[in-house]
């Protein structure tokens, strides 16, 4: 399915507003496997308008409409397109009741002309507007898939999120069947990530591929149409195993689920417990790791050590350590995670010092960041990351990387 979007309203030609609209169901649309190739913006003008249309019918069969659903005379874009495709155009009693609430409810007469809000093409099918009157539609006509929503984003978004998608997703499953498979990735940059899969992400169309950062992870979305089972797994597959090829030493997990998840998975299967002894994180760790369902099978606990008398006097921190290399160091970061994994008697402890930012400390800049990692058996090993964002991101990151080097 090829998709594409026209936005209408002249006050996004005049500069007045950005086309925001396009940009969020383009990315619901990229989320689902669906092309879009074209965005047009095109004034409130009957003729250009229908121009738009037929171009877009020369190219695409998912033809997306925003805006001109309103009651005002500049409001044609359903008239425009009725008029073009030759349908009739019926007040939708179900519209017509919502809307005829929406005034009762804020005391406000009715004009007529809102009546005309309620108006859908015959044999449409209805999206509903929670958010406002103007209601959507959706009518395939030889082949083609026309689908109209408000121009209000707060109107739209709802709308197409609720109702436009599932349509679309009906529409392509009596088409194709599409399935999507997310690989999670940490440890490497998208940039990296997209550049080593370059000419592989570009030859490949089915499955597609896209890459989504956030948060410190790369994820990639496959996504596989054809109407066989069978065949889509194949192709998901063999996917998947071309990539993991190049960076299967980033892959940590499928779908939905977070390091944190993959490294209790990974902890609770080898029957180990694990401690933890935080500071710049002051809690965060904990509070990732106790959001997991099941978690005491693995977890004991923590120590929030966030001064240096803390660390000293209920980690057991050595004075002399603090004094000598500062908190932010190496050395620190090893006491910290074999003192807490003694004192709470676990297979593991891992420990986190750090600048959070935004201000430097012990002449380290912010981002600065020691993961000390302690096994029962091996020596104590300790990490140091300089992790890029502002303070809340820094400490986010900091728990996901800790996770990392347990799993690795
Ligand atoms: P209304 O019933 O509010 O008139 P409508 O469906 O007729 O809705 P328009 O009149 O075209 O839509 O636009 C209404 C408002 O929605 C615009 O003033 C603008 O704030 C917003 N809007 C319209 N199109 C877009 C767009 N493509 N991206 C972001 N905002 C938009
Ligand atoms: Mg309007």
């Amino acid at each position: 399915m090829n998709g594409e979007i026209i936005a209408v309203g002249s006050e996004l030609l005049l500069g007045q507003i950005a086309n925001t609209n396009a940009k969020f169901i383009s990315q619901q649309l990229a989320g689902i496997g669906v092309n879009v190739f074209y965005h047009t913006v095109v004034g409130d003008n009957a003729e250009r308008l229908k121009r738009a249309v037929e171009i877009a019918e020369s190219r695409s069969n998912l033809i997306i409409f925003t805006g001109g659903l309103g009651p005002t005379k500049d409001d044609l874009t359903k008239e425009t397109i009725a008029n073009h495709l030759g349908v009739k155009l019926i007040h939708n009693e179900a519209a017509l009741v919502s809307i005829e609430e929406f005034f009762r409810k804020r005391n406000v007469t009715m004009t007529p002309n809102n009546r005309k809000q309620a108006l859908v093409f015959e044999h449409a099918e209805v999206l509903p507007n929670d958010t406002g009157m103007a209601p959507g539609m959706v009518l395939t006509k030889n082949e083609i898939t026309y689908m109209l929503l408000p121009g209000p984003p707060s109107e739209m978004e709802p709308m197409f999120s609720n109702y436009g998608m599932k349509a679309i997703l009906n529409r392509l499953e009596s088409i194709d069947r599409i399935e999507s498979r997310v690989l999670r990735f940490f440890g490497i940059g998208e940039s990296t990530l997209e550049h080593t899969l370059e000419d592989f992400i570009d030859q490949q169309t089915n499955p597609t591929i896209a890459p989504l950062a956030s948060d410190g992870e790369v994820t990639l979305r496959l996504t596989a149409k054809h109407p066989s089972d069978l065949e889509r797994r194949r192709l998901l597959d063999e996917t998947e195993a071309k990539i993991m090829e190049r960076v299967g030493e980033f892959f940590y997990g499928y779908d939905e689920t977070t390091i944190i998840k993959e490294m209790g998975n990974l902890i609770e299967s080898n029957n180990m417990t694990l401690s933890v002894a935080e500071s710049l994180t002051g809690g965060l760790f904990q509070e990732e790791v106790t959001s997991i369902a099941g978690v005491s099978k693995w977890f004991k606990g923590g120590i929030v050590s966030y001064s240096p008398e803390i660390k000293i006097n209920v980690l057991g921190v050595n004075p002399d350590t603090v004094e000598t290399y500062g908190v932010v160091s190496k050395e620190c970061a090893m006491e910290m995670a074999k003192n807490v994994r003694k004192l709470m008697d676990t297979d593991i402890g891992i420990s986190f010092t750090g600048v959070a930012g935004p201000a430097s400390l012990e002449g380290k800049e912010p981002g600065s960041v020691y993961i000390g990692v302690s096994f029962k058996n091996k020596p104590t090993a300790s990490h140091f990351v300089l992790l890029p964002g502002n303070r809340e991101t820094v400490r986010v990151r900091a728990v996901k990387t800790g996770a990392w080097y347990i799993l690795k």
